[in-house]
């Protein structure tokens, strides 16, 4: 993927972030409307709207359909803004290119499959197609896959190509919607460090309040934009309610914005240490997560009568882990400073629930 353009959309000034917002999914016509003038008013130049929405159950909006078309093409016309929808199949793309859409997205599902992505990009080829294409990373955490999906889309000639990190799923509730894994797309910035990528902080929290902190960190890691959803009145929503904010709050939050570096930064010792900030937040994360375990244990002892420390599991814990840990190259003093401050907090967070009954 060697030519790509640096530039993702030629005809705006390449002024860092790039900025792609409007609504999860096309509703009605007013509500594209009412939200791309909001939103051309606050400066953003560039929309999106989903008009086909893949969901996880059947049941949900799956989207307007082909009826949206209009609305966005309308968009366009009146505010001069460039507009981009999700396309996932032949069809799609088909309909998209006819009515002049400036962009497209490959959305999560789809990038996770290759089927899918190859048919779309057979469609590109077909229609010679010089059309701006972003593809999100898979719903699974598999950077190939994601690298994968670039190149079939690069190889149906396309030029104007950038990425999406939108996270990766995961079972169960956590922090985050989709987990940021930052250290997959600072990888691929690695591997590829011309290819334009944008976080999309929406899907990556799932709640509104996250979007100021994930865009932060995303400015800080050397991204080149942003996509977010925003929407003239949220919490009438029909899909993706709880993280879409108004075209005010999408502006404030950009006010808001410590853009340290305008150029973007190609020095593998910076891309490294980012690399490292990212897997540092995750170690956080998981450390979190292990202690909201050990807080479970604790309600269990606690309805149980039991003691908080049992000598003998503790033992073995330790023993295991740091076998498990040498044989992955780490020293064994290392192992066990590490896994003993662990432990020690692990009992901290259990006494504290045994002693007050009414946290959760
Ligand atoms: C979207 O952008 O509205 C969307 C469906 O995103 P994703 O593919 O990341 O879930
Ligand atoms: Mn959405």
């Amino acid at each position: 993927m060697k030519d790509i353009q640096p530039n993702l959309f030629p005809q705006l000034s390449s002024e860092r972030p790039l900025i792609i917002a409007g609504p999860c999914s096309a509703e009605t016509r007013d509500q594209v409307l009412s939200t791309a003038r909001d939103l051309k008013a606050n400066g953003v130049k560039v929309f999106r709207a989903g008009i086909w929405k893949p969901r996880t159950k059947p049941g949900g909006f799956e989207g307007i359909g082909s009826e949206g078309i209009p609305w966005m093409c309308e968009v366009r016309k009146e505010t001069g803004m460039l507009i981009g929808t999700e396309v996932a199949n032949r069809a799609h793309v088909e309909e998209a290119l006819d009515a002049g859409f400036d962009m497209l997205w490959l959305g999560a599902r789809t990038s996770a499959n290759p089927f899918a992505v190859q048919e779309i990009a057979d469609t590109l080829a077909a229609a010679k197609a010089d059309v701006t294409v972003l593809v999100k990373n898979p719903v699974n955490p598999d950077l190939e896959l994601w690298i994968g999906a670039l190149q079939r889309i690069y190889n149906a000639g396309i030029r104007k190509l950038g990425a999406i990190h939108r996270g990766f799923s995961t079972y169960g509730k956590h922090l985050y919607r989709n987990m940021p894994e930052w250290h997959i797309p600072i990888e691929l910035r690695l591997r590829y460090p011309n290819l334009p990528i944008i976080c999309d902080p929406s899907h990556i929290g799932g709640k509104r309040e996250l979007i100021a902190p994930l865009s932060q960190q995303a400015m800080d890691m050397g991204f080149d934009g942003l996509i977010v959803e925003t929407h003239c009145n949220p919490d009438c929503a029909w899909s993706d309610a709880a993280q879409q904010i108004t075209p005010e709050i999408l502006n404030f939050i950009l006010g808001t914005l410590v853009i340290r570096n305008s150029k973007q930064t190609t020095e593998s010792l910076t891309l490294l240490r980012q690399k490292i900030d990212g897997i540092d937040n995750e170690l956080l994360e998981i450390l979190a997560k292990r202690m909201g375990v050990s807080r479970e244990i604790g309600r269990y002892k606690r309805e149980h009568r039991m003691s908080v420390v049992q000598a003998g599991r503790y033992n073995d814990v330790i023993r295991s882990r740091v076998k498990l840990g040498e044989e992955m190259g780490m020293s064994s003093d290392f192992l066990r400073t590490v896994l003993l401050a662990i432990h020690d907090e692990s009992v901290r967070q259990q006494i504290e629930v045994i002693n007050d009954r009414n946290r959760i």
